[in-house]
C-alpha cells in the first residue's frame, strides 16, 4: 500500500495522539506531527535494545519524537527463563512478561503493535502490516535473531522444520517457546531430556544452553524424575564459562548430566521422539528422548536485510567503526544482537549499546558528534549470570570489558571470576542473589 509523506506524518501524529491524548482534533494531530519533523526516531523491535533506546532517547532529549514498532503484543524476557524451567523457588511466568503500553505512556513515546515488512531508505519510511508507513529521520534496528534450520538441514522440508521447531522448542527468542518447553517438562514421564546447543556460528547468549542443562537437571532431581539431561554438542567441551559449568555439573548433578562433545545431530524424529547424531568417529547413534530442546544455528533477523544495509553472511549488520551506526547509512543505527561488533550477544550488551547509541543519535540530531571511542575501555560493560543449582540456589557469572580494538572494531574480553562467598568455587549463593537483582533491574530498565 503506497502512502505519501503527508500520510506518513499524519500517522505519526495519530500514534502520538493515541499515546498522549486520545481526543486530539485533526488540526492538533497535524500540529503534533509537524513538531516531529527533523527529530523523528523510529525503532524496530521492542526487546532489550529497542525499549532501552526509546526511554533513553526521551530522557536525553524531550524534543525527540520516538516510535517503537513491535510485532508481538506482549514481552517475554529470555534471561532467567532457564530458572523458570528449573523450578526455582518463587519463580512464575508473571516475572518475565511486560506490558509495552506502560513505559510508552510514562516516557512519552509511541508504541505501534505491528510487523515491519519493508524499509524504504530512500523515502525514509518503514512499512508495516497494519499501521501503514511510518516516516523517520533516524531509524534504529533492534530486531534480534532468527533460526536457520534451512542452513543446518538443507534437505528438510518446511513442514519438517515447523514440526521440529514446535516439538523441540529452541527457546532462544521471546515468545511462547519457553512456555511450551516448561509444559513439556511438567508433563514428562521418566526418561531423558536432550539439549542441543547451536552447532556453529554466533548465537544468542552463549551460556544459555549450558545453564538450561543445569536447570533441567535441577528440575529432574527436585521432581524425582528418573532420567538424565544429555547434551549433544558439536564443541569438544569448550564453551562459554565451561570450567565453571563443569565444576558445578559434576559436584551437584553428576548423576543427572551427561555431556557428549563432538556430536553432530543428523536427524530429529519428533513422532518417534528420537534424535540421531554422529560422534567424533563418525559413528551414528539414535537416542530416545522424553523432552528435547533443539537450538538451531542462529542468523540475524531478516529486518537487517530488509533495510538493504551491508551485512555479513549470517545477516548481522556491518558497523561504522566503534559506533552503532550502520556502515551503509548514517541515518540507520543498529543495536542488540544484530550488530557485528565483537561483543557478546546478550541483553546487558543490548542495554549498554542502546545507551551509547542514544547519545550518538541525540548528538547527530542536534548537529553534534559523540565520540564513538568515548568511555572506552568500558569495564564490566557486560555481566552475564547463569543459575547452576536450585538447592541451595547458586549461580556463576562472566564479565566483559569492551574496548576499541586496534583493528577498528568494538571488542569484548571476558573473565569468569570466583566470588568471595564461593569457598574457592565458581558458584555461590551471593551470585544467585545478584542474578535475581540484575534481572529485576533490567526489567525496570525496560518497563519502568
Ligand atoms: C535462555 C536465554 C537466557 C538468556 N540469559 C541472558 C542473561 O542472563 N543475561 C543477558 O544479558 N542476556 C541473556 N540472554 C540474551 C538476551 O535475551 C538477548 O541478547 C537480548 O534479548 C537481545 O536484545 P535485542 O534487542 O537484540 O533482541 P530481542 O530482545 O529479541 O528483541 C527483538 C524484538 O524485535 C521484534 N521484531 C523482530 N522482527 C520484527 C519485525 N519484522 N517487526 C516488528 N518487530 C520485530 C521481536 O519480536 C522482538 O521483540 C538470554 C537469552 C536466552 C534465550
Amino acid at each position: 500500500m503506497a502512502m505519501d509523506r503527508r500520510d506518513t506524518f499524519k500517522l505519526a501524529g495519530v500514534a502520538a495522539a493515541a499515546a498522549a491524548l486520545p481526543t486530539m482534533t485533526l488540526a492538533e494531530e497535524k500540529a503534533a506531527a509537524s513538531k516531529t519533523t527533523g527529530k523523528s526516531v523510529v525503532i524496530i523491535g521492542a526487546g532489550f535494545g529497542g525499549l532501552t533506546m526509546a526511554k533513553a532517547l526521551r530522557k536525553l532529549d524531550k524534543d525527540t519524537h520516538v516510535t517503537v514498532i513491535e510485532k508481538r503484543s506482549m514481552h517475554m524476557a529470555c534471561p532467567l527463563s532457564n530458572g523458570l524451567l528449573g523450578g526455582l523457588d518463587d519463580m512464575s511466568l508473571s516475572m518475565f512478561v511486560g506490558d509495552y503500553g506502560e513505559p510508552a505512556m510514562k516516557h512519552g513515546y509511541n508504541f505501534v503493535n505491528s510487523e515491519v515488512t519493508g524499509i524504504d531508505r530512500k523515502a525514509k519510511e518503514v512499512h508495516t502490516t497494519t499501521a501503514g508507513a511510518v516516516g523517520y529521520d533516524i531509524l534504529v534496528l533492534s530486531p534480534g535473531i532468527a533460526y536457520d534450520y534451512e542452513k543446518q538441514f538443507p534437505t528438510w522440508s518446511k513442514e519438517k522444520i515447523a514440526h521440529v521447531a514446535a516439538a523441540c522448542p529452541a527457546a532462544l527468542m521471546p515468545g511462547n517457546e519457553h512456555v511450551a518447553l516448561k509444559k513439556q517438562l511438567e508433563n514428562m514421564d521418566d526418561g531423558n531430556v536432550i539439549i542441543v546447543p547451536p552447532a556453529s556460528g554466533k548465537f544468542r547468549c552463549p551460556p544459555a544452553p549450558y545453564e538450561r542443562t543445569a536447570m533441567i537437571a535441577n528440575y529432574l532431581k527436585k521432581e524425582g524424575i528418573k532420567g538424565k539431561v544429555i547434551v549433544l554438542d558439536t564443541r569438544p567441551g569448550k564453551f562459554a564459562k565451561a570450567k565453571a559449568f563443569k565444576e558445578s555439573w559434576s559436584e551437584t548433578f553428576a548423576d543427572f548430566i551427561e555431556y557428549r562433545g563432538e556430536s553432530t545431530v543428523t536427524d530429529v524424529d519428533p513422532v518417534a521422539k528420537t534424535i540421531t547424531y554422529e560422534d567424533a568417529d563418525d559413528k551414528s547413534h539414535t537416542e530416545k528422548y522424553e523432552v528435547c530442546s533443539f537450538m538451531p544455528i542462529n542468523k540475524c533477523s531478516p529486518v537487517i536485510a530488509m533495510a538493504g544495509i551491508e551485512h555479513n553472511g549470517a545477516g548481522y549488520a556491518m558497523m561504522d567503526g566503534y559506533s552503532f551506526k550502520s556502515k551503509t547509512d548514517s541515518s540507520v543505527y543498529v543495536i542488540g544482537d544484530a550488530v557485528t561488533h565483537k561483543i557478546p550477544p546478550s541483553g546487558q550488551t543490548a542495554i549498554w549499546g542502546a545507551h551509547r547509541a542514544a547519545k550518538q543519535i541525540v548528538a547527530q540530531l542536534n548537529g553534534k558528534v559523540e565520540d564513538p571511542k568515548g568511555g572506552l575501555p568500558a569495564k564490566a560493560a557486560n555481566v552475564c549470570f547463569s543459575m547452576v543449582n536450585g538447592a541451595p540456589e547458586e549461580a556463576i557469572m562472566v564479565t566483559h570489558t569492551f574496548s576499541a580494538d586496534e583493528s577498528g572494531v568494538l571488542k569484548g574480553a571476558g573473565n569468569v571470576p570466583k566470588p568471595k562467598d564461593g569457598n574457592g568455587k565458581f558458584r555461590s549463593t551471593g551470585t544467585a542473589k545478584a542474578t535475581r537483582e540484575w534481572f529485576a533491574g533490567v526489567m525496570r530498565e525496560m518497563f519502568a
